[in-house]
C-alpha cells in the first residue's frame, strides 16, 4: 500500500493542502488497506494516520502497517484532533463529493483552528491500477467469462428470467466471486430497451433479445461485462441494431490507447451510432473506470475530457435501446497500455441464438 500512500501524498500536494482526510470506504482500502466499514484516515506529507473504534483495533493494525492507529473509540474526530492538534495543519482536505454535510460540520468543529478544504476529485487517486488491481480485476473478469458460458446453457423460452438471474449470480459466487459489484441487470424482449433493467417473473419468448449485465468482484476489485443474446432466429432489425452496436464497440477499443481523449474514445462509437440513424438511442456515456468501485474515473462520455494514461481500467459499452421494441449493449473491460488497450473480458460477442 505504500504506492498508494504515495499517490495520495503526491494528490495532497497539488491540492494545497497541508493534509488530507480519507472517509470513504474505497479511499481508505485504496490508501491504507484498511477493509473495515469505518474509520479515519489522515495523510500527511510524511506521516498517515488511521483512527478506527474499539471494533477494529487488531485489524487496523494488521492490515495499515504503514499508518499509525488511533484507538478512537467512539470519538475519531476528537481523537484525531487529539494527536494532530500541536502538528499545525493548516489547510485539511476532505472528500466533499461523499461526506456529509452534518459530518462536516463535527469534524470542523474538533479540528478547529485547522480550515477544512472541500476537495471533489480526491477518487483520482484510484484512477491508475498497478499489476496487482489489474490481475484482481482480470480475475473477475475470467469469473464473469465462465458465468456467461454457463448461463447460455440456460436460457431459452419458457424460462423466467428471474430462475436464470438465480442460477447466474450463484454460479459466480460459487466460482470465488466474493459478491457482484451491482444487481445483474437481466432484460428480456421489450425490457431490453430498460439500460438497466433487474430480472422479473417475465417469461423468455422466442425471438427476444436478452441483455445480461454483471459485475463479480474478487479482491475487491469489479469488473462489469454486459452481452446480448438472442433466442431463436434474430430478424433482419435485430441483426442490423446488434451488428451497429458490435462495430461501435470494436472501433472504440481500437480507438483507446495512452494520451487518447476520453471525449474522442465516446465520440468515435456514437459517430458509428448516429451514422446508423440511432444517435438519439444511445443515451449514456460510453464507459467508466472500474475498480474498487463500479463506477469511478474517468468517464467515457462528451462531457469529460482528459487524456488517457497507461492503467487505466475502462469499460466500453454502447448501446441502442428502442422503447417497445429491445435493446443491445456489449460491454468489455480494458486496461489503458502504452499504444492501445489489453481487453480483459472475453465473453464472445457474436450474435448468439439460444439454444444451441
Ligand atoms: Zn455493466
Ligand atoms: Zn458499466
Amino acid at each position: 500500500m505504500t504506492d498508494h500512500l504515495e499517490r495520495a501524498r503526491q494528490y495532497l500536494a497539488g491540492a494545497g493542502v497541508d493534509a488530507l482526510l480519507v472517509l470513504k470506504y474505497e479511499n481508505r482500502r485504496y490508501i491504507t488497506g484498511f477493509t473495515g466499514s469505518a474509520g479515519i484516515g489522515l495523510v500527511t506529507e510524511h506521516g498517515a494516520l488511521l483512527a478506527v473504534d474499539f471494533r477494529y483495533y487488531e485489524q487496523a493494525a494488521d492490515q495499515a502497517p504503514a499508518c499509525e492507529i488511533v484507538r478512537g473509540g467512539t470519538d475519531l474526530p476528537g481523537a484525531l484532533a487529539g494527536i494532530i492538534g500541536p502538528h499545525g495543519l493548516r489547510r485539511i482536505g476532505f472528500e466533499s463529493e461523499f461526506v456529509p454535510y452534518a459530518q462536516v460540520e463535527r469534524l470542523r468543529e474538533k479540528l478547529q483552528p485547522s480550515e477544512l478544504v472541500p476537495l471533489a476529485d480526491v477518487d483520482r487517486v484510484r484512477w491508475i491500477k498497478d499489476a496487482r488491481e489489474i490481475a484482481a480485476i482480470e480475475r473477475a473478469a475470467q469469473i464473469s467469462d465462465a458465468a456467461f458460458a454457463h448461463i447460455l446453457t440456460w436460457l431459452r423460452p419458457g424460462t423466467s428470467e428471474r430462475d436464470a438471474a438465480v442460477e447466474f449470480e450463484t454460479f459466480m459466487r460459487r466460482t470465488g466471486a466474493e459478491g457482484l459489484s451491482f444487481d445483474l441487470v437481466f432484460a428480456s424482449g421489450p425490457r431490453s430497451a430498460l439500460p438497466h433493467g433487474r430480472a422479473t417473473e417475465r417469461v423468455l419468448q422466442p425471438g427476444d433479445f436478452v441483455t445480461l449485465d454483471f459485475g463479480p468482484v474478487y479482491e475487491g476489485y469489479t469488473s462489469d461485462c454486459t452481452r446480448t443474446v438472442v433466442l431463436g432466429r434474430p430478424d433482419d432489425r435485430q441483426r442490423e441494431v446488434y451488428a451497429i452496436v458490435l462495430e461501435a464497440q470494436r472501433r472504440a477499443i481500437e480507438s483507446v490507447r495512452t494520451g487518447a481523449s476520453s471525449r474522442a474514445v465516446d465520440g468515435v462509437a456514437r459517430a458509428v451510432i448516429e451514422a446508423a440513424g440511432f444517435g438519439d438511442a444511445f443515451g449514456h456515456g460510453l464507459g467508466h473506470g472500474i475498480g474498487l468501485e463500479i463506477h469511478e474515473g474517468p468517464s467515457l462520455s462528451p462531457r469529460m475530457d482528459v487524456p488517457l494514461e497507461p492503467g487505466m481500467v475502462l469499460t466500453i459499452e454502447p448501446g441502442v435501446y428502442l422503447p417497445g421494441w429491445g435493446g443491445v449493449r456489449i460491454e468489455d473491460d480494458v486496461v489503458v497500455t502504452a499504444d492501445g488497450c489489453r481487453v480483459l473480458t472475453h465473453a464472445p460477442k457474436e450474435l448468439i441464438e439460444l439454444p444451441r
